[in-house]
């Protein structure tokens, strides 16, 4: 009882001073919303989204409903374009404006209209910008190439295009720095060559790496790997240096790692407890540790929450009316699906023999209340990290990092029932290589490894992040693309089989072309996850008997 008061007390506290910071989270989404309006990428729509989102939980936590009803709308809204990989159009923004009045209307009662004024010049920009475009499938990411005569760099950057690179052609260095200034991280291909030509060029490049460090990168391209070329790139500030001839996708590889932004995408933790205060006081600690967090008040609501939000913790009370907190533990255990996510509890109990049989029950952890916030997002952190590290090991292919067979069953079972659920739509593709044994015979093994690399590599570039990849066996691959129709996935396959059909691969021998074969078959017309694997097997036979290189969507007929 006198917790729950002490909690109160603190709570309000902890609304007042939210009151106060909400102005500030305002402008943090205006200026997300600035950036995502202005830019041709998906990160910045979701970095626009997940502001919303926090705003929403943590409105809801500390009794804003009206705010977290607001921006939760805005999130569904943004939903549907992130879902559908569509980029706003002007329309589409002005219509997220509107959304945005009521948010203004709480966060800054008296704001003035200054903003409104920026906006109309963003606006100008954009009309001037034609190349407002957004990748249909995937997102762009961008390489500035410094131009040059050198021929060599152009077979490059046609062959970057392929891997989702999107290449922007400039002639002086000093036009980045417009960018760089605004916090854009540049990733720069340059012929060593152009070293040469002009000594002011060496020295602009240096500069800017040294002011802009981390988000300025230079990638060398040589015709040789003479010592006194590579050093003289190291001098300029060089990430990376490659020498004729290489394989365009350790180069892919290096640039991938270089240009990306995208850290470790949040914790996400499950908090199990009937009291709402202390979940909100809980969730408000994670929170404020960038985590996301679900919540159930409801034990039996549990199982449900587990397979819809895909939470990675589970933090529970031990006591709560229903059941107690180890009975829900058994439950949840006795589930194939979530025999290895952590369970951790929380509870005023200290005594020693409860706690033992605690971990007798399957928990991974237990925390007893009062805990100093920062102790628990340590131990949060630490059992998360590790569990990621167990379930990439558990769950992935070891040579392309995609899920292995039995878990992409799996995955297929779990969406098709949500699809059914929330009536949408999903496609499953099953991709075979085109004579992958005579890949094999003719080049050698390793190298037919690295074609299968190249495509797994392909797919995660081109697809939609919440698609899900995975290799099912040998050459072939299975993915699910999520709320798509039989016709956007043909679209979406194939375009990634043309673009997977002019990879250069390279072997000692020659440099070859390697083909695949693609079959789909589509959610609701086929409504069981068993039979709407052998229906993409099905139409995979007919690409192949058809003459391979080719994608067919399964049909009755
Ligand atoms: P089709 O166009 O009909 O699919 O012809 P195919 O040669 O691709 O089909 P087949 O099933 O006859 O051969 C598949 C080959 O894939 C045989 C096997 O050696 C090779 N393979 C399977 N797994 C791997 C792997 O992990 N690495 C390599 N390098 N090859 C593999
Ligand atoms: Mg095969
Ligand atoms: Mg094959």
């Amino acid at each position: 009882m006198e917790l729950s008061g002490n909690i109160k007390s603190k709570l309000s506290a902890m609304a007042e001073e939210y009151k106060t910071q909400l102005p500030d989270r305002y402008d943090k989404i205006m200026e997300a919303f600035r950036l995502a309006h202005t830019s041709t990428s998906a990160a910045e729509l979701n970095t626009l989204r997940l502001l919303l989102h926090k705003l929403s939980g943590s409105g809801a936590t500390f009794g804003f409903t009206e705010l977290s009803v607001e921006s939760k709308k805005m999130v569904r809204y943004l939903d549907y374009f992130l879902r559908s990989n569509k980029f706003p159009r002007k329309e589409d923004w002005e219509k997220f404006e509107t959304l945005l009045q009521p948010l203004r209307r709480i966060c800054v009662p008296d704001s003035a209209f200054e903003e409104l004024e920026e906006l109309e010049e963003v606006e100008k920009e954009i009309k001037r910008d034609k190349a407002f475009v957004f990748k249909e499938s995937g997102e762009s990411k961008i390489v500035t190439v410094v131009k040059s005569e050198d021929l060599s760099l152009t077979e490059i950057t046609e062959q970057l295009g392929y891997f989702g690179y999107t290449i922007n052609r400039i002639s002086d260095i000093d036009d980045l720095e417009d960018d760089l200034k605004k916090g854009r991280k540049k990733l720069l291909l340059v012929h060593v060559n152009m070293l040469h030509k002009d000594i002011s060029f060496s020295v602009s490049i240096k500069r800017l790496k040294d002011k802009y460090k981390d988000f300025f990168s230079i990638i060398f391209i040589s015709a040789s790997g003479d010592f006194s070329l590579r050093m003289e790139a190291v001098r300029t500030g060089a990430d990376a240096f490659f020498a004729f001839p290489f394989d365009i996708e350790v180069l892919v590889d290096k640039m991938d790692h270089l240009i990306s932004y995208s850290t470790e995408p949040p914790y996400h933790i499950l908090l199990i407890d009937d009291d709402p205060e202390q979940i909100a006081y809980y969730a408000f600690i994670l929170q404020q540790a960038g985590m996301i967090t679900s919540v159930a008040t409801d034990p039996e609501k549990v199982l449900q929450i587990l397979v819809e939000a895909k939470p990675e913790i589970i933090l529970m009370d031990m006591y709560m009316p229903k059941c107690s907190g180890l009975e829900l533990a058994s439950i949840i255990r006795q589930q194939e699906a979530f025999v290895n996510i952590p369970i951790m509890f929380l509870s005023v109990e200290s005594d020693m023999d409860k706690q033992f049989n605690a971990y007798k029950f399957g928990a991974d952890g237990f925390f007893v209340k009062p805990i100093k916030p920062e102790h628990l997002l340590s131990a949060i952190k630490t059992k998360a990290e590790r569990n990621r590290a167990l379930r990439f090991f558990m769950e992935r292919d070891s040579l392309t990092g995609l899920l292995n067979h039995s878990n992409l069953k799996e995955n297929i079972t779990i969406e098709t029932l949500r699809a059914k659920r929330v009536k949408s739509s999903l496609c499953f593709a099953m991709i075979d290589i085109d004579h992958f044994k005579n890949v094999n015979d003719t080049y050698g093994h390793p190298v037919g490894d690295r074609v299968l690399k190249s495509l797994s590599r392909l797919l995660r570039d081109r697809l939609r992040r919440t698609d899900i990849i995975g290799r099912y066996g040998g050459e072939e691959f299975g993915i699910i693309l999520l709320n798509t129709n039989g016709s956007n996935a043909k679209e979406v396959m194939d375009e990634v089989r043309e673009n997977f059909a002019r990879i250069k691969h390279k072997s000692e021998k020659e440099d070859f072309f390697v083909t695949f074969s693609c079959g789909i078959s589509e959610f609701p017309a086929i409504d069981d996850p068993e039979l709407l694997n052998v229906a993409a097997d099905k139409a995979l036979y007919v690409a192949k008997e058809s003459g391979r290189n080719q994608t067919v969507l399964f049909s009755n007929g």
